[in-house]
């Protein structure tokens, strides 16, 4: 059984690469019958945010990536690594006394000193071989420190190695990479003068990965080059090292080629962007395991979803995000849901992010629902005008007459635009609402229009109209749009007569009465 785990950082922002390589976590270790853990890495407290770690919880459930295990379900906790500063310090102890590590009185001047001196050398830089001077201090001058208080560092030993020292190990996905072997005395234990004193990354990451039990780490290919270290630190550590998968980064198409997603550049790298448009999390779920593996993406979204990403699916080369292809993915898959389930999962999303949206589908539920239902219920096509929560507004929104605006009398832009003469629309528009009914066939409802469009000298068709467009203020097609217009604020909508249906004879006449005025 692989023991997979997740160790996001607690800055305030949740990647979408992080969602990305949490549905490969919990796949790999779900499927081997295993345990999928996350782990909040918050030895960094400089870049803590209050908020984070609730953000994290939010964002991992929407996209049902939730951990296994936490303080509550699970032994080896606590998952987050500020309250884990004893079991760190137990195993910095275990390494002084083995000699492993040593405490480093340098200080930040003498560190940027040695840097200049290595660069002014072209030497790679580090604390390392004759740089590193407290690697083997007097005992003496140690304790001289000590007795002074001054603040100091504990880092490893790296084992002594000549600068041709090569190391090779196998990655999951990208098979025997080997790199030169690490030779810098990495800091383990940071400053004495800090509260809490923590460990670094590098080696809470190590005591963690042995104490969850974790064998297998999934993370983004940035830490290949750090692999060197972290074996080093297993063995010093006497550890069992785990396999390793360093999974390609999303990739952004831009301008002459692509890169990395990154979070200060991109909205989408920011999985508060894909809840707050509100994408269901299926259809991201479903995307994003279509980009660990390509013929994921070739099955129905439920398959697809049922089927498990494995380590071998996954490529050496980072996946294109490509948010129209999502969005298509988006508005198919809402396009799946009926009525009830659509409004059940809009009220969900909008008291999060659309307080004015919440209230109406709380208050006006019925309307919502025969709203919904339009061209939805029994489809065989049914339309895709929700390609996320927040087109609910722009497409659905005209049904509340509290979103809705009148149009601005005859001469409204929009009525202007079909270039139907004004005296003709008021006409057109006074005889319809003088004799207007609200006829359950939807024939029989067109036919009035049909009807009065003749009277008012439309052409009975597009095709006749353009023959001879000097003899009609426009076809019957610009005579509905007159209506469309009036009753919805747009040119395009769904089926009118059903428009009708739902808003009632009532308020079809308050959205037309504007025309004849
Ligand atoms: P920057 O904008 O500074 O490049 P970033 O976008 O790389 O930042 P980080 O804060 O460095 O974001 O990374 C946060 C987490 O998200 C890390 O675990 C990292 O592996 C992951 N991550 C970052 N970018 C991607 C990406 N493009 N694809 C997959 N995972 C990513
Ligand atoms: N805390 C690291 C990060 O945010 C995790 C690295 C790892 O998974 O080992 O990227």
């Amino acid at each position: 059984a692989k023991v997979t785990r997740l160790g996001p950082s607690p800055t305030g922002f949740v990647h979408i690469g992080t969602v990305y390589v949490a549905t490969i976590d919990r796949d790999v270790a779900s499927n081997s019958g295993g345990v999928y853990l996350v782990r909040v890495e918050d030895t960094d407290q400089t870049r803590l945010v209050d908020s984070a770690i609730e953000q994290f919880d939010r964002a991992f459930s929407y996209f049902g990536i939730a951990s296994d295990e936490d303080t509550e379900h699970g032994d080896y906790g606590p998952y987050q690594q500020s309250e884990r500063e004893q079991i760190y310090l137990s195993f910095v102890r275990e390494l002084l006394r083995q000699d492993k590590a040593y405490l480093c009185f340098a200080t930040k001047e003498e560190l940027a000193d040695i840097t200049e001196r290595q660069r002014a050398t072209k030497l790679p830089t580090g604390y390392y071989g004759r740089w590193a001077i407290w690697r083997d201090a007097d005992p003496a001058d140690v304790q001289a420190k000590l007795d002074e208080g001054a603040p100091y560092v504990v880092r490893f030993r790296a084992p002594d190695g000549s600068d041709s020292r090569r190391v090779s190990f196998v990655d999951a996905i990208r098979g025997e990479l080997s790199a030169d072997d690490n030779r810098n005395d990495a800091v383990i234990l940071k400053s004495s003068d800090q509260s809490p004193r923590l460990p670094t990354y590098h080696f809470a990451h190590a005591v963690d990965d042995h104490l969850m039990r974790v064998n297998t780490v999934i993370r983004g290919d940035e830490w290949i080059s750090s692999v060197p270290l972290h074996l080093q630190l297993f063995e010093a550590l006497g550890f069992e090292q785990p396999t390793y998968a360093h999974i390609a980064p999303l990739l952004k198409l831009i301008p002459g080629g692509k890169r990395k997603l990154s979070k200060r550049k991109d909205d989408e790298a920011n999985v508060d962007w894909y809840m707050s448009v509100g994408y269901p999390a299926e259809a991201v779920s479903y995307y994003l395991k279509g980009l660990a593996n390509g013929k994921l993406a070739e099955l129905p979204l439920a398959d697809a979803l049922a089927t498990p990403i494995s380590l071998a699916d996954c490529g050496v080369a980072g996946p294109l995000v490509d948010l129209d292809k999502l969005t298509d993915i988006s508005a198919d898959f809402i396009g799946t849901l009926d009525s009830p389930t659509v409004l059940e999962r809009l009220k969900v999303w909008a008291r999060e992010y659309d307080a004015e949206v919440a209230e109406l589908l709380e208050q006006q539920a019925d309307l919502a629902l025969r709203a919904l239902a339009v061209e939805r219920d029994g489809s065989d096509n049914p339309r895709k005008d929700l390609r996320m929560w927040s087109d609910f507004r722009p497409a659905y929104g005209f049904f509340f007459s509290s979103l809705f605006e009148l149009v601005n009398g005859p001469g409204d832009q929009r009525l202007v635009d079909l270039g139907v003469p004004v005296e003709v629309i008021t006409a057109f528009a006074a005889d319809l609402v003088n004799g207007y009914q609200q006829l359950d066939d939807p024939q029989e409802w067109f036919g009035q229009i049909r009807e009065l469009a003749a009277k008012h000298g439309f052409a009975k068709n597009a095709k006749e109209y353009k023959k001879n467009p000097d003899d009609y203020p426009g076809s019957i097609r610009e005579a509905s749009q007159i209506v469309r217009i009036a009753l919805t604020g747009s040119t395009r909508s769904p089926d009118m007569h059903a428009i009708t249906q739902v808003l009632g004879a009532d308020e079809v006449l308050r959205r037309l009465r504007p025309l004849t005025e």
